[in-house]
Formats: structure tokens, sequence, C-alpha cells
């Protein structure tokens, strides 16, 4: 069974997100193991100091490394082996062969979210990966975390039920975008469904949902 522990300064944040739909499910159904570690646990002091001013000047606050550390060692305590992801701005873009190539690797995970202005540099030495999520900049890791846990979990053979529909899905082959799709009814405000998928000719609905598919621009 796959594992992810999420060290984060806002553990709330994922009770919703881990305890609802597919990754509730896939947790009932002991495909994954999801869970947090409370980096405010790890802080200094009686004030349980987590942040500090950077050197060399500057706006904002960097979390400090010393509950960091203390948080990936009790992490890896739990799971010795597992790789530990950095979220931030400055990684590698996450994308759908990274999330296949994660689901399809024996790898447990330790997710790391940054917070204020970011972290002490010397977190990245406990680090094996470095992701960002796109070229824009959130307030914290969590929903970079979030993101990165779901695109992973979804594709875990078992967790959707049918395996198919994560094999048609945008970008599973790299950069083609899903067709349109529709449901009941045919006609919705005069919104007609397109005739060729009521006709029941599998290969014209095979064409025309090729002919539909988009070419994802190239970065
Ligand atoms: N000062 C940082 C910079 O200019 O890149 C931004 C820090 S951001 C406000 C706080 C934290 O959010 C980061 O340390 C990182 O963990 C997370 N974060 C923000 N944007 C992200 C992205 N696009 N991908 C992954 N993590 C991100």
């Amino acid at each position: 069974m796959k594992k992810f522990q999420v060290i984060t300064l806002f553990p709330d944040m994922f009770s919703g997100v881990f305890g609802s739909s597919m990754l509730w499910k896939a947790q009932k159904d002991e495909h994954v193991e999801l869970s947090t570690v409370d980096l405010r646990q790890f802080g200094l002091g009686q004030r349980k100091t987590v942040d500090d001013t950077p050197y060399g000047g500057g706006d904002g606050m960097l979390l400090r490394p010393e509950p960091l550390f203390a948080a990936v060692e009790h992490a890896k305590q739990n799971d010795p082996d597992a790789k530990v992801l950095l979220m931030t701005a400055r990684g590698q873009r996450w994308k759908q062969a990274t999330a296949q190539a994660h689901a399809d690797s024996a790898d447990n995970y330790i997710l790391i979210c940054g917070r204020y202005e970011g972290y002490d540099e010397r977190i990245v030495s406990l680090v094996d990966e470095q992701v960002s999520i796109g070229d824009y900049v959130l307030t914290g890791g969590e929903l970079p975390a979030m993101t990165v846990v779901d695109s992973i979990v979804r594709l875990i053979p078992g967790v959707l039920g049918g395996e198919a529909s994560a094999e048609i899905e945008s970008f599973s082959d790299g950069r083609t975008l899903e067709f349109p799709q529709y449901t009941r009814p045919e006609d919705f405000r005069g919104m007609k469904v397109p005739e060729v998928l009521l006709s029941g000719n599998h290969a014209e609905i095979a064409k025309w949902r090729s002919e539909n598919s988009q070419v994802a621009e190239k970065e």
C-alpha cells in the first residue's frame, strides 16, 4: 500500500480533501495511507517557533531548518525509504507523466509544504525531488501537496474502478486533451448532443472523438 505523509503547518486543511470522495475511498479500500505531520509540533521553545527572518534582509519570514529537519526525520522513522518531495515554485513542473511514474513506482512519499516566504535552503539536502505545480505563486505548499497526492492516487490500479477512464484522459498520451463529453438530456435549453454520439455507430463515434480531441500547446 502506497503511503503519503505531508509535513504542514496547517494539517486541518487536509481533512476535507483527504476525507472526501476518491481519496477517502482509496484509503478505505487500503490502496493508500494518507497522513499529515504537524510542523508546529517540532517548533522551537515554548512558543513552538518555526520561522525567522532571512539573512541578508528582505521581506517576510522563512521556515527554520530545525523544525523542518525534525519533522522529516520523524516521518522517516515511520517510513525510512520514503522519497522526500519539496513543494516549491522553483521545482520541476508536475505533469501527468510525472504522476504516472510515481503511481507506477513502489515508492512511498513525504511531502514538505513551504509557507511564508519559503524555507531555509538547507532543507534541500534531505529532498529527493523539488516539485512545482505551475508557474504561479501560492500562499503555501498545501494546495500543491494535495494536487500531487490526488494526481498520483487516482492512477493507482484499482482506485478509479474503470481503469480505462484514466487511460483515455487528457494528457495520458503526453499532449492530447480529451474530447467533449455529454450526458442526459439529449436536448438542454435548445443545446443538442451531437447526432453522431446518439448513432450507436462506434467507428463514427471514435472518428468524431478523435477529430474533437485537441493537442495541448507546447510550452
Ligand atoms: N518566495 C517564494 C518564491 O518567490 O518562489 C514563494 C513562497 S510561497 C508564498 C510559500 C510556499 O508555497 C513555497 O515555499 C512553496 O512551498 C509553496 N508554493 C507556492 N507556489 C508553488 C508552486 N507553484 N508549486 C509548488 N509549491 C508552491
